[in-house]
């Protein structure tokens, strides 16, 4: 019999106006967990959307990563699993989110600056190894290896006689410091920007998903090994391509995007309503996060939505799946 596992948080985050845009709110924040969205013809048609939390535009990167990020990087250390997404539309701030910038730095090094940081002040010989890949078109690509061109057919994705899933020949490596683990992630960046600008900006088409693997060994009793795993995404747009872009490859791409998030609130319903079937192996992103979604594991799916009355449809679009999901 299925067990109820933890369910799956889903909170919003709105961004603030960017200089070149016009202040025309379409959303407000009610509360902590409502997000008000304005029918700009009758306000008597406003929708109000349920979360978790709900973030306006004047909460910060550090606000986010203690409230509701820093207890799931924790867990890491009891050996748990847990996942972070931010789902939107292109434009919406899921990139400022989970890496953030030099200035204002997101929940990639901030969650690795905890873990440095833990790592340090702990007796346990803490073994933490990254990952970082994306997942184009169903086919998964490893960031840490740089990529020529339209870049082949991807990783396979196996099983191990413990029947636990893994990409085969992803690299996992070996990390002892931040500023380590900062130079190899910044340098795997560069290699999806490349990658993005030779295959026509496939960066926001792409799922890219960090997993960190920190590993020990127990000193007392058993000797038994512990695993927790961390996996922060940034999610491919939300945004149907299908509405403005007609070239045949455009279409099947979209329809790959557009079927692995299907699939993911699908996954992420399924587990927050109790469902018996979890449908994990209906993508590739599902199936590869299988082990780390649901039962003792813990998950945020973070929704960015746009502020401004131009994203109107988008940001209805995105609350409807998100609530959906909760
Ligand atoms: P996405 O990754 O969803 O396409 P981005 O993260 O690139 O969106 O955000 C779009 C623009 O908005 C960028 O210029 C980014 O710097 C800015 N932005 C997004 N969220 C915030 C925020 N919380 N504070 C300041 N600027 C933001
Ligand atoms: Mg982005």
């Amino acid at each position: 019999m299925a067990t109820a596992g933890n369910k799956i948080k889903v909170v919003c985050r709105i961004r603030p106006f960017l200089k070149t845009e016009k202040p025309d709110s379409a959303v407000s924040v009610e509360g902590d967990t409502v997000l008000r969205v304005t029918n700009p013809r009758d306000t008597t048609k406003d929708v109000k959307f349920n979360f978790d939390s709900c973030y306006g535009a004047k909460v910060g990167q550090d606000v986010i990563y203690k409230a509701d990020v820093r207890p799931l990087v924790e867990s890491v250390f009891s050996g748990m699993s847990a996942t972070v997404f931010c789902y939107g539309v292109t434009g919406a701030g899921k990139t400022h989110t989970i890496q953030g910038t030099d200035t204002d730095p997101g929940i990639i090094p901030r969650a690795l600056e905890h873990i440095f940081m833990h790592k340090q002040h702990d007796p346990l010989d803490y073994d933490i190894r990254v990952s970082y890949y994306e997942i184009y078109k169903e086919a998964v690509f490893d960031l840490f290896k740089p990529r020529d061109s339209a870049g082949g057919s991807g990783l396979p994705i196996r099983e191990d006689a413990s029947r636990k899933i893994f990409v085969a020949g992803l690299s996992e490596k070996r990390v002892t410091s931040y500023e380590q683990f900062d130079a190899m992630y910044q340098r795997a960046c560069g290699n999806r920007r490349t990658a993005s600008t030779k295959l026509n900006n496939h960066s926001s088409r792409s799922h890219a998903i960090l997993t960190v693997q920190v590993q020990w060994k127990d000193t007392v009793g058993s000797g038994k090994t512990w695993c927790g795993r961390l996996h922060l995404i940034d999610l491919a747009g939300s945004e149907d391509n299908r509405r403005t872009e007609n070239g045949r490859d455009r279409m099947a791409e979209s329809s790959a995007i557009n079927r692995s998030l299907f699939v993911l609130g699908q996954v992420v319903e399924a587990l927050n309503t109790g469902a018996s079937r979890i449908p994990y192996r209906d993508s590739k992103m599902t199936r590869i996060l299988q082990d780390s979604l649901g039962g003792d594991s813990q998950g945020m799916m973070i929704v960015n939505v746009s502020p401004g009355e131009a994203f109107l449809q988008d940001t209805h679009n995105t609350l409807n799946f998100a609530t959906k999901s909760r």
